[in-house]
């Protein structure tokens, strides 16, 4: 498992590409601090890396100038009652459609998260408030802080068990829980701000249609490799984006460090030309990984070429 990000490399490929498009920190629901995990990120010796935290920019605020660093989040999104995740990249952190959708975004949470604990058995919610969810390093809550806080208070016997048997997606199809906004909605502001948004980890929805509808309301790529995917299904997704002329990313998702790093994951260099030009990238287009294909334009939105002052 540790060397799965190799078999992707092809002749002519290095460490130069890799780049990891998907990484969390103690700001949402990660372990690591954004000052460590930009230093796990040096070690790697990444070319290019976003934290792309739940319905946060925290992180990027604090790594501001970072080397290699580019603006990014996982937002969360609605389709069909399901929860979605959309990594926008890109984009101009400062842009009010950014901070109001991410703002609103992180308010339905904490009512979504006040509705799932509302709705447990007395025995383990009796005593627990949303504040008991807080630890002060994360500006979004989350589902695993709340996990984390029944163990912390001995209602259940592990976080394995908080999911399994109260807190997993299964456990949460109710369309009286507040929902998330639409996949256009957010889009929509990851565009209006200068990003590309992309669908995040496809392969765990499962259902095809599910997925194709994710992508039809408006995205510009998905992630066509990550944790946890079948080489069959990253075939898959690969057709998929060519089919549709979508952009390619990957990345770890690495929430902690051990078995995933930073760089887990990465793509060739030529799959990720793309991108990197869609991004603005110093470099990219310039003969790394070979030649570029050019990306179709977003509608409406010119990328925002801040990132290339912050280095
Ligand atoms: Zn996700
Ligand atoms: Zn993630």
């Amino acid at each position: 498992m540790a060397d799965r990000n190799v078999r992707l490399l092809l002749p002519g490929d290095d460490h130069s590409t890799r780049c990891d498009f998907h990484l969390h920190t103690d700001r949402s629901d990660g372990v690591m601090a954004p000052k460590a995990l930009a230093d796990s990120c040096r070690r790697a010796g990444l070319r290019w890396w976003a934290v792309t935290d739940h319905d946060t920019v925290a992180a990027w605020r604090e790594l501001v100038g970072t080397p290699g660093l580019v603006p990014g989040v996982e937002a969360t999104a609605g389709l069909d009652g399901r929860e979605v995740h959309i990594v926008g990249l890109g984009f101009d952190p400062d842009h009010p459609a950014m901070a109001e959708l991410l703002a609103g975004i992180r308010q339905r949470r904490e009512e979504r998260l006040a509705a799932i604990l509302a709705r447990l058995p007395a025995k383990l919610r009796d005593g627990i408030g949303l504040d008991d969810l807080r630890d002060g390093r994360a500006e979004t809550l989350t589902r695993s802080h709340l996990a984390k806080t029944l163990l912390r208070k001995c209602r259940v016997k592990s976080i394995y068990e908080a999911f399994s048997q109260w807190l997993g997606d299964e456990h949460l199809v109710d369309p009286g829980l507040p929902g998330f906004p639409a996949i256009a909605v957010v889009a929509g502001a990851i565009r209006a701000a200068g990003g590309v948004a992309l669908l995040a980890h496809p392969g765990i929805y499962r259902q095809d249609a599910f997925i194709t509808a994710a992508l039809d309301c408006g995205l510009d790529g998905l992630e066509i490799d990550h944790p946890e995917l079948a080489p069959e299904r990253r075939s898959y997704f690969d057709q998929l984006a060519a089919e549709r002329g979508l952009l390619r990313s990957s990345g770890s998702d690495l929430h902690a460090p051990g078995a995933r790093r930073p760089g887990d994951w990465s793509l060739p260099g030529q799959v990720w030309q793309p991108l990197w030009q869609r991004l603005g990238l110093p470099g990219a287009g310039s003969g790394d990984g070979g030649p570029a294909k050019p990306a179709q334009p977003a509608p409406g939105a010119g990328l925002h070429t801040g990132i290339l002052s912050q280095r």
